[in-house]
């Protein structure tokens, strides 16, 4: 077996995060406009900030749920653009990592 459980622990510890934080976000945005019409108007620049963050939560989710499949495919640590092995500090850095540094930067 690869040497990625703990990574693998990090990432699905932090989809977990990512899923809690998207439900918080996602009960903010449901709630009803205030019938204030100032209130109103701070509601929905705040429910544009929340969108903005839940596009954020939502394409870091996405790049937790790559690596976790490229764990279980035995395809991680492997950089998707020159197929160089991306070194185990790397990762550990930054555990959705698909491209080696040279490749990344
Ligand atoms: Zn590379």
């Amino acid at each position: 077996m690869s040497g990625y459980a703990d990574i693998a622990a990090r990432l699905e510890a932090r989809l977990a995060e990512l899923a809690a934080r998207a439900q918080g976000v996602e009960a903010e945005l449901r709630q009803p406009l205030d019938d204030d019409l100032p209130e109103q108007a701070i509601d929905l620049s705040d429910d544009e900030a929340l969108t903005g963050i839940d596009a954020v939560l939502r394409a870091e989710a996405a790049e937790v749920r790559a690596a976790l499949g490229r764990i279980a495919s035995g395809t991680y640590g492997t950089c998707a653009n020159c197929g160089a092995q991306i070194p185990h500090a790397r990762l550990e850095a930054q555990p959705t990592a698909a491209r080696c540094i040279a490749c990344a930067a």
